[in-house]
């Protein structure tokens, strides 16, 4: 079934999204920690698009093998950074011919060390100009990202939801949603994306902290709002096991809170690794 179809229906809808391994052992271990996580039956799994193309191949290759071991449809991430229309159009056909129709269609950050995105000359500038291009092709389900503390280069929430809205009147089907941990932040992005006229489902992305690296990168990333108890949580660990206890217990309370609020699924960032989330989704998951 597709995504669209899938969120059409009443029943909440769950993902994961992973990344392609480096190492042939780091990908046995994917599908070892994917065999955890498939049992929650997820609707898809999202394979995301290394900075720059940098797993072009790979992620490519990994959706295959999701979709041909578990039976599961991939959403493949796809970002337009250095590559012309043509370039796009042929990964697309290739996309295509391997029997994919799901695609996250983003713009993709700057290459590590420029601050300002630049777009090949004969490529796109927004993901909305690559939205456009992917719904001409007429064969695509498409989703994109959503930022409900705004864009890190936006200028306030309000611009960003507007850049949003483009991509929605571009064609984009559905939105996936930057992680975040404060649920007040997520709640005013809705009702600015609902008085913007953006209609189409919108999946809160999850990521429950596990360790304190992970914490330090999430907030070199996109520096979320971090509430107050959590970070005083945070705060009182004294060692590694401790930050995952208090991780995951705030991620459930967070979900269920979502859940109330009445979100249409989750979508979850479990950097490859299922303990967390299969301890979450013990607590609070019925499908
Ligand atoms: P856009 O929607 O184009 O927005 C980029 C910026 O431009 C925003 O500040 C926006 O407000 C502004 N903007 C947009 N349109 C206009 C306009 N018309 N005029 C003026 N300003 C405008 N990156 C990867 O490399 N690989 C991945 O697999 C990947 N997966 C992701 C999955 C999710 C769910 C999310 C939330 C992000 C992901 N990213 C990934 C990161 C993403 O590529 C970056 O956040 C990137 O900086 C922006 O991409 P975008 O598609 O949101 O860009």
């Amino acid at each position: 079934m597709d995504i669209v179809s899938r969120l059409q229906q009443k029943k909440p809808l769950l993902s994961f999204e992973v990344f392609p391994p480096k190492t042939p052992i780091g990908e046995e271990n994917l599908f070892h920690e994917l065999s955890v996580m498939v049992s929650f039956k997820p609707d898809f799994i999202s394979v995301t698009y290394g900075a720059g193309g940098s797993t072009r191949a790979k992620t490519l290759e990994i959706a295959t093998r999701i979709k041909s071991t578990f039976s599961i449809e991939p959403l493949i991430h796809f970002t337009c950074v250095g590559q012309s229309r043509d370039d796009i159009a042929s990964y697309l056909n290739h996309v295509q011919s391997l029997g994919f129709n799901n695609i996250l269609a983003l713009r993709g950050d700057p290459p590590a060390g420029q601050h300002h995105f630049t777009p090949h000359p004969e490529g796109f500038k927004y993901a909305s100009e690559l939205v456009e291009f992917i719904r001409n092709m007429d064969h695509f389900t498409i989703g994109v990202a959503g930022y409900p503390e705004g864009h890190i280069e936006a200028p306030d929430l309000d611009t960003d939801i507007k850049n949003l809205k483009k991509k929605v009147d571009a064609g984009a089907d559905f939105i996936i949603t930057q992680l975040f941990f404060n649920n007040d932040r997520f709640y005013t992005f809705m009702e600015k994306t609902a008085k913007a006229g953006i209609s189409i489902p919108i999946i809160p992305g999850i990521m429950p902290l596990t360790n304190m690296v992970q914490f330090q990168k999430v907030t070199a990333m996109c520096n979320p709002d971090m509430p107050v108890p959590l970070l005083q949580e945070l705060e009182r660990c004294t060692l590694p096991d401790d930050i995952c206890k208090v991780g995951i217990e705030f991620t459930i309370n967070q979900c269920k809170e979502l859940q109330s609020y009445g979100v249409p699924g989750f979508h979850f960032y479990p950097l490859n690794k299922s303990a967390a989330v299969k301890s979450i989704l013990d607590e609070f998951w019925h499908g």
